[in-house]
């Protein structure tokens, strides 16, 4: 019995599992592995953090997967012997024939030196968005800033999305007039895309929302809540900040990384080991001098590569699905409006980045981005 094993749960791993359920039949044993007993999807993290909902409300545990004969193991995986073709969990030893990686991007507090001793304040994980809620809801005056550490991180527009709404939960707090906002940022512009960038621009300053670009904090000084940069320092009351995104320590340790996250080949999301495929945010593909974003729609594509990648090898279906590197992230940015920011990377010629509304409509859309992978992956709606 072939064994295929996918770590990783996320956007990446459901993808994975639940396409391969769909076409293999009891002559291969898929496992499907993950730390968590529940997917959230990334921008749910923004409903927590402003009191919208709950981390239970917006949560689809794994017991309710929808695929069909994938067993899913609960467990810490520690390590990855690719020479050995097995992965070891805190409880088990699991053998494959063909290994998908879909770790995703873990975060580095302890990377900017007096991030966590300013009190780590961060939106990017569940626990994080939870414990910064209560400190938003008793913040009443001060200059907030919201730094973005290094330019690479998910979902690009996610930051400007929460500075937008920082302002909104302020006025409806009553305290805007004592608070001043400024968002700092590494890059000379938001994004890659200038017409992107021009959109999240205009909205900060109709937000009052100061835009500080080239600010790449190196350390902070939590005593005197100061946030030091090669060109200067900017002081503040609360620090919020996006950390610095790392590849998974097991996939580093298991010779997968090459000083960064793990490089695939383009075509077939395979790494440099034979029968071992990575997709999602743990990878990096560069396309000229641009990266494939970190993103879960783009992570679901590359698993619908891997998935017919590996049916070829089995010799189940004759072409492989294009990876085209197309994705699309949304942002809230006030009045309850919504952009999409859309992606395509490898379908033409070059890059390309397009940006949709902010309108109510877009709000609809992101509502069905999450409802229809509730839909594909899992049996029931979220916990209530
Ligand atoms: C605020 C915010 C808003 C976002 N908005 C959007 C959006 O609009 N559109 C969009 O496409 N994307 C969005 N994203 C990004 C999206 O959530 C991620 O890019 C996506 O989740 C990546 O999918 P993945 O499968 O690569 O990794 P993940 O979804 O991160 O999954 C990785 C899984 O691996 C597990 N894992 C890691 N290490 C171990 C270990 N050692 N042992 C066991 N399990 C482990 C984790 O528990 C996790 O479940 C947003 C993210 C944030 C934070």
């Amino acid at each position: 019995m072939n064994k295929i094993l996918i770590l990783g749960a996320g956007f990446g791993g459901l993808e994975t599992a639940t396409g391969l359920a769909e076409v293999l039949d009891d002559g291969h044993q898929i496992t499907l592995v993950d730390r968590n007993d529940a997917f959230f999807v990334g921008f749910s993290k923004v409903e927590v953090l402003f009191g919208r909902a709950t981390a239970r409300e917006v949560s689809y545990p794994y017991e309710r997967l929808r695929a069909e004969g994938v067993r899913f193991v609960r467990d810490t995986i520690t390590g990855i012997d690719t020479a050995a073709s097995v992965v070891r969990t805190t409880g088990h030893t699991l053998p494959y024939d063909y290994l998908v990686v879909a770790l995703g991007a873990d975060l580095d507090h302890a990377a900017v030196p007096g991030f966590v001793e300013s009190g780590g304040h961060e939106f990017y994980s569940m626990r994080g968005a939870e414990a910064l809620a209560p400190v938003l809801r008793e913040f009443r005056s001060g200059r907030l800033v919201l730094a973005i550490f290094r330019s690479v991180y998910k979902c690009p527009p996610a930051p400007y999305e929460v500075a937008c709404q920082l302002d909104e939960f302020f006025v409806a707090a009553g305290v805007r007039d004592a608070i001043d906002l400024s968002m700092l940022i590494p890059t000379p512009r938001p994004v890659p895309s200038p017409d992107v960038s021009a959109l999240l621009e205009a909205r900060l300053a109709e937000h009052g929302v100061q835009l500080l670009s080239e600010h790449p904090i190196e350390s902070i000084d939590a005593a005197a809540r100061r946030a030091l940069m090669p060109n200067g320092a900017v002081e503040y009351d609360l620090l919020v900040g996006v950390p610095v995104h790392v590849p998974p320590a097991v996939v580093v340790r298991a010779g997968l990384t090459d000083g960064g996250f793990v490089p695939v080949d383009r075509v077939t999301l395979e790494t440099a080991v034979p029968g071992v495929f990575a997709v999602g945010d743990v990878t990096t593909i560069p396309v000229g001098d641009k990266l494939v974003p970190k993103a879960g729609a783009f992570a679901e594509d590359a698993a619908r590569t891997v998935v017919s990648e590996i049916l070829r090898q089995e010799g189940l279906v004759s072409e492989r699905v294009p990876f085209e590197a197309r994705g699309a992230c949304y942002a809230e940015l006030g009045s309850g409006e919504v952009a999409r920011l859309d992606a395509d990377f490898l379908g033409g010629d070059a890059p390309r980045m397009t940006v949709e509304g902010p309108s109510a409509e877009l709000g609809r859309d992101k509502e069905r981005f999450a409802s229809s992978r509730r839909d594909r992956w899992f049996r029931v709606p979220a916990a209530s």
